[in-house]
């Protein structure tokens, strides 16, 4: 069983009551979380405003060696942190899965530590001299899903730190696990109240919603559904906090005609497929040309019928269940309704527990449920086209826009049809393949601002101008 306490200013902090996190490939209890009361969260703030006196007043280099030390932290201790993902989240090990989490989130940790926002000078001549300085912004509080619970914290929480601003963390009542963990490691290496977790069963305490609308929090960096975005976004206005909000997606894929169908089917699975379909920027309908659109189907099917599907802790799985009931029932319902508008091609029909067998369902259009919602699990909607203008058309008639891709071998036609989609990242011949130098976030209903590369590590900021 595993269990750890809340860590506030360093400090391990035990909670009056626990709850119970579930394995989903099992259905078997994998640990118990702290159920914070607002006490806790209140420490955990008062904590964080504190450490930020002194942590904002370091060097560059010690915040940067700071980082490094937390990078160097996650990797030591990746294979621990990878079961504890698996068990608590119900990924595999491989593939895809927890390992490759840590993997990222190590990356990403090394990468940002890298990262600096030097005093800009703006003008320096005899009319006088403009500097643009960087400034944190305070506390920062992270509210997290359960789909890549480690590596989305560490996308919230160093680019926070790297910038001289201190945490309190709020994963999702799914995956507390892992994440509490990480926050220990971290704790032995940075100075005490940086950085703070809080957790709960979303029950006893709404936490996030009360971080939302503290008024010494003053920024949220929020990652999960739309629906809980925007009710972020409303708690944060009377305090005026910072917001980056990345939110859910429902990423269309295109396939010109003159694409390779063979060549595309691995990369078309698993820009829908990764994380079990569970990932803001997966693939989650894909339009195919008439003229190919038969041999696409054939060879998408022909790879996803080999993925092998298991409980996480089993070495040969490569995809694992659906996350929890909720998710499980929304795909179910999905499904049963594309099934008597279109073809199944493969899959249509739950496993065992939380297992929903992977499912390709051609001959849909917008307008069908599965097309029109995010799935946000193993099923992919195939619509067929004949223009490519109406393909687009389509593509965009959504009030989300997060990622997007195109397929096909004239790579300059294939970036001009890119270009025309309203979502942040589009990529060519591939799905999702975010990168740490790269800045990511969604257009429309996906989310305000963005993460990663420096875009992304100045939102963490203010900007003072002094006029000298
Ligand atoms: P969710 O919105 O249900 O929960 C996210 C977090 O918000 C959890 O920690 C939850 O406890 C907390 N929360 C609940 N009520 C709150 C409130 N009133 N105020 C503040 N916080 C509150 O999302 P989820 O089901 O965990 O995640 C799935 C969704 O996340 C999908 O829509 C997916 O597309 C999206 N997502 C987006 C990205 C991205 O980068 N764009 C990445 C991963 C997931």
């Amino acid at each position: 069983m595993i269990e750890f306490d809340l860590t506030i200013n360093g400090q391990s902090a035990k909670t009056d009551n626990y709850f119970d996190v579930k394995n989903p490939g099992t259905g078997e209890v994998a640990g118990r979380a702290p159920n914070a009361s607002l006490d806790d969260l209140e420490n955990a703030v008062a904590s964080a405003k504190s450490a930020f006196e002194s942590w904002s007043q370091k060097s560059d280099d010690e915040r940067q060696a700071a980082c490094l030390a937390v990078a160097a932290k996650i990797e030591e201790n990746a294979e621990e942190l990878a079961q504890i993902i698996t068990a608590e989240q119900g990924k595999p090990l491989n593939g895809l899965g927890s390992r490759w989490e840590i993997g990222g989130a190590n990356a990403w940790a090394g990468y940002t530590a890298q990262l600096s926002m030097p005093i800009k000078v703006l003008q320096d001549n005899n009319e006088g001299r403009v500097e643009l300085h960087r400034k944190p912004l305070g506390v920062v509080a992270s509210i997290t899903p359960w789909n890549f619970p480690v590596m989305i914290a560490v996308w919230h929480i160093l680019p926070a730190l790297r910038t001289g601003n201190t945490v309190v963390v709020k994963p999702s009542p799914m995956t507390p696990l892992a994440t509490l963990r990480l926050v220990q490691l971290m704790n032995e290496v940075l100075p005490a109240g940086v950085v703070n977790i809080v957790t709960g069963d979303d029950q006893q305490e709404n936490l996030g919603a009360t971080l939302s609308a503290h008024p010494d929090v003053r920024k949220v960096v929020f990652t999960g559904s739309c629906a809980t975005g925007q009710k972020v976004m409303a708690s944060a206005a009377e305090t005026m906090k910072r917001l980056t909000l990345e939110l859910g997606g429902n990423d269309a894929g295109i396939v010109l005609p003159d694409a390779n169908p063979k060549a595309i089917a691995e990369g078309l699975f698993w820009g829908a497929f990764i994380n079990n379909g569970q990932t803001c920027a997966a693939m989650k309908r894909l339009y195919v040309h008439d003229s190919i659109y038969d041999e696409v189907c054939d060879e998408l099917v022909a790879f996803a019928k080999n993925i092998p599907v298991g409980v996480g802790s089993d070495e040969n799985a490569i995809l694992g269940p659906i996350q929890n009931q909720m998710q499980f029932d929304k795909v179910e319902r999905l499904v049963d309704d594309a099934k008597t508008k279109g073809r199944v091609l493969l899959g249509g029909s739950a496993g065992e527990g939380l297992f929903f067998n992977p499912t390709i369902i051609a001959d849909l259009k917008n307008g069908d449920a599965l097309v029109d919602e995010e799935q946000f699990g193993p099923a992919l909607p195939i619509i067929r086209y004949t223009d490519v203008a109406e393909a687009i058309a389509a593509a965009n008639d959504s009030p989300n826009g997060l990622g997007g891709s195109v397929w096909g071998t004239d790579l300059d036609a294939a970036k001009q049809v890119a270009l025309q989609m309203e979502c942040g990242s589009v990529w060519i011949n591939k799905h999702g393949a975010i990168q740490p130098n790269a800045p990511f976030g969604g257009v429309k209903g996906s989310g305000l601002g963005v993460e990663f590369a420096d875009e992304g590590l100045a939102e963490y900021t203010d900007i003072q101008t002094v006029f000298c």
